[in-house]
């Protein structure tokens, strides 16, 4: 009996670096963890605590019950606010109401907050730059009366608003924006508004910058990035974005299952990250799959080191 051997096709993997979990989404998964710990379950999660399907099932396995609104939550039960903010009238309520209240909210996004109602005091009209709809952004417009706070989510936005007072302007932006993209946007309220108050250091945050830069730095080298994320993350889709204006082909998937190995014919370089909502074991999957496949070398492409921790509510530290 002879042995037929045949070559597997070799490929080489680069890794971004930084990629995955972020400290605000370390934090806002241990206040869970904690909180079911200290309380028993179940604990209740207002939406989901970081927009990831597969953080969300283990959290629901261990006694968490994800909901979208307070009502729907019992008086007598735990609830953890998600990592993206709450507007002000949810803690509101949940104090009328005297039920056990953590807060998960990212202290970046809270930082975002303090910085709105400082402008609001100082009587500035106040721009967003963000995506209507996503949750950071319902819970930043929040913290101010309906009005004070103006949405743009482009440059045509930007060229198209009206101001009351020119003079006295002011942005903020969602932490989880695309550098590039809140540049122009940026640049074109500036070129408008040049007095605009702008924030101190900028309100995309250190994890969505540092995840982008890593991208950029794969893309160009590789003929296909794949990012690890839910399709409802923003920091995860805008990744994909990024490869793709670098000239790579990019793909979203939430995990190994998501791969289409058709994707990777005629490949020979592929990129591989994740949004800082997805945890690591999900790029170990992929990584599994296409070492069933392929002679992988993987590298790891280093864009920058990050040391941020947050610390957990009193509470529960
Ligand atoms: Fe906080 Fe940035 Fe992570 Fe969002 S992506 S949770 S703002 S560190």
């Amino acid at each position: 009996m002879s042995h037929i051997s045949v070559a597997r096709p070799s490929l080489t993997v680069l890794l971004a670096s930084p990629r995955g979990f972020c400290a605000g989404v370390d934090r806002a998964i241990l206040i869970v963890e904690r909180a079911i710990g200290r309380y028993g379950a179940p604990v209740y999660v207002r939406h989901e605590i970081v927009h990831n399907r597969h953080v969300v099932e283990r959290l629901k396995a261990l006694g968490a019950i994800f909901v979208e609104e307070l009502e729907e939550c019992p008086p007598d039960r735990p609830v953890v606010f998600s990592a993206h903010g709450v507007p002000k009238a949810v803690p509101a309520e949940a104090r009328a109401r005297k039920m056990l209240f953590l807060d998960a909210t990212c202290p970046l996004v809270s930082k975002v907050h303090v910085e709105a109602g400082r402008h609001f005091e100082a009587g500035r009209e106040i721009v967003l730059i963000g995506h209507a709809g996503h949750p950071e952004v319902v819970g930043t417009m929040g913290q101010l009366p309906e009005g004070s706070v103006t949405l743009i989510e482009t440059v045509e936005d930007a060229a198209a608003f009206t101001p009351k007072d020119a003079a006295n302007l002011a942005f903020i932006t969602q932490t989880t924006l695309s550098v590039d993209d809140t540049a122009e946007i940026v640049a074109a309220l500036k070129a408008r508004f040049p007095q605009i108050a702008a924030p101190h250091k900028e309100d995309i945050c250190y994890a969505t910058t540092n995840r982008q830069e890593a991208v950029k730095t794969v893309a160009e080298r590789c003929d296909v990035l794949l990012v690890l994320g839910s399709a409802n993350s923003s920091n995860s889709v805008r990744l994909a974005e990024v490869g793709r204006r670098a000239g790579t082909r990019a793909y979203l998937l939430d995990d190994a299952s998501g791969l289409n190995l058709a994707w990777l014919e005629g490949v020979a370089t592929v990129g591989v990250t994740a949004g800082a909502s997805a945890p690591e074991m999900l790029v170990q999957g992929v990584l599994d799959r296409l070492a069933e496949r392929f002679d992988l070398a993987i590298e790891e492409i280093d864009a920058a080191r990050e040391t941020v921790t947050f610390k957990l509510p009193k509470v529960l530290a």
